[in-house]
């Protein structure tokens, strides 16, 4: 029988020291981190990936967790599956949008072994949980042996598949804010297929003053670019204002127009540029609703 996939040496870290130190051993292209494998094995059954070292970072339980902290926020841990975000009462509680967006993302079986960690640093523009932690104005702490830095979830992926991390460095902890008193946030994705790969999404975050005025929102939109992105032509629309259902429309229009999506193989590039007009004027609404009730 053919080999489906190519050998490589299997390496087992049992600390965070331990897999740093490995990663800076080896080249760039010589290794590769491997979490829940969900992505990275595809790539490697194809061979468009081959490693001669693969660090398996999976046993890193230090990096498993869900913190809430008043002050500080949100702290997940890497290494925290879907499965377990989706399920969290703390996450259910007080950041719900974290945990329906996880109830889309797959089957059960890939979100009960598949990290937000590996999610996020795959850097797909189709992945469900950046535009969220973008609309939450998240920020991602990446650490190697030098120490460790911050940066915004906006700003982590530039490409298709190309992220912020240098060759050395580990995504460790996904840090939220509280949310702001009278906000709303809301992710929807329009996929063919149920659990599939978006074929567009947004996620809305709006603050009210006096449950009135929009004083801040945040619009994230997946699948209609190299990379999520913000809309932030659109977000001006609403800022300042009194949102009203005509306001939702002209910000999904903006949305659209912002938005520069590729036909793929299952919808056109105009296609999605309608999703886009019709998710953000939808999901604004719904943050708008969540807002009024906060
Ligand atoms: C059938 C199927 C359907 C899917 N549908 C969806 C979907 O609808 N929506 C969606 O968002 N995703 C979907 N996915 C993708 C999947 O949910 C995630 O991408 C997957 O969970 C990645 O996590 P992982 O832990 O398996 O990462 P891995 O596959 O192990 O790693 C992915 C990449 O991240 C790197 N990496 C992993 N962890 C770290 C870290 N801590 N620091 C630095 N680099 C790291 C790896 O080196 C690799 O490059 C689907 C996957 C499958 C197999």
């Amino acid at each position: 029988m053919k080999d489906i996939i190519f050998d490589f040496e299997y390496l087992t870290p049992k600390t965070l020291k331990e897999a740093l130190e490995l990663l800076s051993k080896y080249d760039e292209g010589e290794c590769k981190v491997i979490a829940g494998g969900q992505s990275l094995l595809v790539l490697m059954k194809h061979k468009l990936i081959t490693p001669n070292y693969l660090i398996d970072i999976k046993g890193l339980s230090d990096l498993d967790y869900i913190k809430l902290d008043d002050k500080q926020g949100l702290k997940i841990g890497a290494l925290t599956t879907h499965r377990a975000i989706e399920t969290s009462p703390i996450i259910q509680k007080e950041f719900t949008v974290l945990s329906e967006m996880e109830q889309n993302v797959s089957s059960v079986e890939t979100r009960n072994w598949g990290t937000i960690g590996g999610n996020v640093c795959h850097g797909d523009p189709g992945g469900d949980p950046t535009p969220v932690l973008i609309a939450l104005n998240a920020n991602l702490k990446l650490t190697s042996l030098k120490g460790e830095r911050t940066i915004k979830a906006e700003d982590f992926t530039s490409n298709y598949y190309e992220t912020a991390l240098q060759h050395d460095e580990l995504l460790t902890e996904i840090q939220v804010p509280n949310l702001a008193p009278n906000t709303g946030v809301k992710f929807t994705k329009f996929s063919q297929i149920a659990g599939d790969y978006a074929n567009a999404s947004a996620a809305v975050s709006i603050t009210l003053d006096n449950k009135e005025i929009c004083s801040d929102v945040r619009i994230a939109l997946g699948s209609v670019a190299v990379a999520p992105m913000r809309a932030k032509k659109a977000e001006d629309i609403l800022k300042g204002k009194k949102i009203s259902d005509e306001l939702l429309a002209e910000a999904g229009q903006i949305a659209s127009e912002e938005a520069s999506p590729t036909t793929d193989a299952e919808v056109s590039a105009e296609y999605k540029k309608e999703l886009v007009k019709v998710l953000v004027r939808r999901v604004g609404k719904e943050a708008l609703e969540r807002a009024k009730k906060a």
